[in-house]
């Protein structure tokens, strides 16, 4: 009996070590171990592409950060209020996309309308602006500064835009993507749904692989 009791007890300790040995190796992965990586969508918000990357988001939990352009925000308000229901980041990617050959003052106007429509959808004011094809004009500068936004560009080039097929992209990513990437997607300028069926394997091959989805503001700001 006391030897049935010293198993019993011995099986129990057992389970506990490796159940808290579970628990520990998710808390320490949580608290810093995991690589992270940040996906970010340009030139939305698109009625369809952007609702369909963003149930794809949803399936799997994971949070993004839309590069917004306010002239698209206008005609299509729904994708971008769903966007920031599901807790997704929202900044600025100029208003028309046009950038050369305007001055400080235009700029500035274009992204403050920009910064309007994104604060009265979300209750946040946009704090990043990325420059539409990564161009940046003294202008431009000129304008930023002035307005104390934060410039941001990308670590990864999806190359979605270019017509990449779904396959070419995903498989380039996965080959090169390291903790910290920015990574670069398109919501409105890429053809067909090669981004969504990219994000299709992209998205689950790196969760199998412990990364962890962050927003810009929190890949940038946030120690691990
Ligand atoms: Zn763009």
């Amino acid at each position: 009996m006391r030897a049935a009791f010293r198993r019993l007890t011995a099986l129990v300790l057992c389970f506990l070590l490796v159940f808290d040995g579970i628990i520990l190796v998710r808390v320490s992965a949580d608290a810093g171990g995991s690589p992270r990586v940040a996906l970010t969508f340009d030139d939305g918000p698109h009625p369809g592409r952007t609702k369909r990357i963003l149930g794809l988001l949803e399936k799997y939990s994971v949070k993004a950060t839309f590069f917004i352009l306010g002239c698209n925000a206008e005609y299509y308000p729904e994708p971008l209020k769903m966007a920031v229901a599901a807790g997704h980041e929202i900044e600025d990617h100029s208003f028309d996309h046009v950038t050369r050959g305007k001055s400080a003052g235009e700029l500035k106007a274009g992204i403050l309308k920009t910064a309007e429509i994104i604060e009265r959808v979300s209750g946040r004011a946009p704090r990043y602006f990325r420059p539409p094809e990564g161009q940046c004009t003294p202008a431009l500068d000129e304008a930023l500064a002035s307005l104390g936004y934060r410039t941001v560009f990308w670590t990864l080039d999806t190359r979605d835009w270019t017509g990449k097929p779904a396959d070419a992209i995903a498989r380039d990513v996965l080959k090169t993507v390291k903790d910290g990437d920015i990574l670069l997607f398109h919501d409105y300028t890429c053809p067909g749904d090669n981004t969504l069926h990219a994000l299709e394997r992209i998205v689950p091959e790196l969760l199998s692989r412990g990364y962890r989805f962050v927003t810009v503001e929190e890949l940038l700001t946030k120690d691990k």
